[in-house]
């Protein structure tokens, strides 16, 4: 089985190309982003607690989300290959994302990094709000996942470099949705 885990900053397109994978080659996909939305719109215990960081533009804590990312796995065993969307997002997830997949004799295959230019960022969060209505696309908030992103997320580019497991994809504005998805689209088919 395939475990490629799809990097990138807030707005970089994670959830875009994620989908677009998934169609291509019939891959299952976890966003732990959409994970934690569907347990805030459902009002769950977990839905309450994962509200309060992510108003704010906090990561939630990594042993919650470790939890959460393996009980997600688990029901995914006949997969031909899985996208990790938005996990791990700090050291301690990418180490604990090692463990769980050696513990089921399986390994985090590639990660490709959708390298996208800051200032193309904030502009695409804004409109994002305005089409999705998502509470954390405002502009306090994005700065400060920005924030978040180089202090926590980004060391992990270091990471998987030192694991031999980096892909780096940069987006040109000519290149559009569909030109990027290709790209990546390329790229995996060299390793399935
Ligand atoms: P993109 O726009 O590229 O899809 P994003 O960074 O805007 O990505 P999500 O990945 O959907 O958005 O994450 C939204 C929020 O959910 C984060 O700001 C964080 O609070 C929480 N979250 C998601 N994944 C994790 C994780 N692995 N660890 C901790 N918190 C997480
Ligand atoms: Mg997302």
């Amino acid at each position: 089985m395939l475990n490629i885990v799809i990097f990138g900053a807030p707005g970089s397109g994670k959830g875009t190309n994620s989908a677009l994978i998934v169609e291509a080659f019939k891959f299952d996909h976890i966003s732990t982003g959409d994970v934690l939305r569907t347990e805030i719109k459902n009002g769950t215990e977990l839905g309450k607690i994962a509200q309060a960081y992510i108003d704010h533009g906090n990561l939630i804590p990594d042993e919650l989300m470790i939890n959460i990312l393996a009980s997600k796995y688990d029901t995914l065993k006949d997969s031909k290959g899985v996208i990790f969307d938005g996990f791990p997002r700090t050291i301690a997830q990418a180490e604990a994302l090692k463990k769980m997949l050696e513990e089921r004799g399986e390994k985090i295959s590639t990660m490709i990094n959708l390298e996208v230019d800051e200032s193309l960022l904030m502009d695409r969060l804004l409109r994002r709000a305005t089409l999705e209505g998502r509470a954390d696309d405002n502009e306090v908030t994005i700065k400060k996942r920005f924030e978040v992103y180089h202090s926590q997320t980004a060391p992990l580019i270091e990471w998987f470099k030192g694991e031999g497991l980096y892909k780096g994809i940069a987006y040109t504005e000519d290149m559009g949705i569909e030109g990027m998805a290709n790209k990546i689209i390329e790229y995996i088919k060299t390793i399935v």
